[in-house]
């Protein structure tokens, strides 16, 4: 297994760095610690042929330039918190907005457009780099310094292995996700053709602003009974705009479960993620629109990319029925989650 380390430019007047993870199996992932950014998922086919798995640019300008989270780390809190308000022993706190009248994915600089330190690892069965951040306190509004570390580790298993931890010196909500975006075909065509098993019995049920009404609803008879491989188009369009749901995953006691596996048949690939978290966005990249061009000039138009972003549910701060979100003083923050990438 190699790790290599590059230059990939400059932000802030700080050098920006790209590392490359490749295993035996010919496996190559590109991370770099602005934003903890996933760029590159080079992956073979059934034939042996590699292409990139993942949505991403070639340049860090196109990332600082804006685009819609590809690859990134999310946080402090992932999805949205509505109206960016909470209330916390007693107090409110006001986030920063940034979704028509919420917060989004932590806000205006979240965790994805800032600058992680790094170490990086090398062990007999794994590369991969070690990400640390400290979120000072009331960064875009959210109380508490947050000291935040993520492990990315690529094996011979062709997992790539994330492992989120964090703490903090005042009560706060913490909710960390990767929002890297898939098309196994390489991006030689929409996401219609992928088959999606997803193991949850239940949905949270939203408005249209996309925060959750609080109800917790069986999928049951409905497009989101993904509970058998289903071929995205077939069912995404009896569902209003698209795929953009946050799952309840069957998985109560935060076990390291699979959680969701995709098929593309005809190259053969399988993404299939694990993770210990109670939820899972299942978004169909509905609001791509073909103004991102990435690797090798590709156009990412809409339903381009899919994202499986594991996570505690949206708007949980808010929400008094969904699994905590809440940190504390001397708690541990903790999450593993798996991309494990495989050809049949
Ligand atoms: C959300 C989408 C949002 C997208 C941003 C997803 O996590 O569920 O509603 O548009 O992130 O790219």
């Amino acid at each position: 297994m190699i790790l290599t380390k590059s230059v990939f430019g400059k932000h802030e007047n700080k050098d920006v760095y790209l590392f490359s993870l490749s295993n035996d199996n010919n496996l190559t992932i590109k991370i770099t610690n602005f934003g903890g950014i996933i760029c590159s998922i080079l992956m073979p086919d059934k034939i042996g042929n590699v292409e990139d798995v993942t949505l991403g640019f070639d340049k860090l300008e196109d990332y600082i330039n804006g685009h819609p989270y590809f690859g990134c780390i999310v946080g402090r809190f992932a999805n949205r918190i509505a109206k960016g308000k909470f209330k916390l022993e007693g107090k409110e706190y006001q986030l920063a907005i940034n979704n028509g009248s919420n917060t989004l994915h932590g806000g205006l600089i979240g965790f994805d457009k800032v600058i992680w330190d790094f170490k990086e690892i090398k062990t007999t069965t794994e590369v991969g780099i070690e990400l640390t951040y400290r979120s000072k306190d009331m960064e875009e509004g959210y109380p508490g310094n947050l000291d935040v570390t993520v492990c990315y580790t690529l094996s011979n298993d062709n997992e790539l292995k994330m492992v989120y931890t964090a703490k903090t010196d005042k009560t706060t909500h913490v909710n960390l996700t990767n929002h890297a975006y898939f098309n196994l075909t390489a991006c030689n065509e929409n996401i219609h053709g992928h088959q999606i098993m997803i193991n949850a019995d239940s949905y949270t049920v939203s408005n249209n602003e996309l925060i959750p009404t609080g109800e917790i609803r069986k999928v049951d008879s409905s497009p989101l009974d993904l509970r058998k491989y289903t071929e995205i188009g077939e069912t995404i369009n009896l569902v209003d705009g698209g795929y953009d749901h946050n799952f309840v995953l069957n998985n109560l006691d935060a076990k390291l479960i699979s959680a969701a596996k995709v098929f593309e048949p005809k190259s053969g690939r399988r993404l299939e993620v694990l993770t210990t978290e109670p939820g899972i966005q299942f978004y169909t990249g509905n609001f791509l629109d073909g103004t991102n061009k990435g690797h090798g000039g590709t156009n990412y138009k809409k339903q381009y990319g899919f994202c499986l972003e594991a996570q505690h549910y949206p708007d949980t701060p808010n929400q008094h029925t969904f699994p905590s979100s809440l940190l504390k003083p001397g708690q541990e923050y903790k999450q593993t989650t798996i991309y494990k990438f495989t050809t049949e």
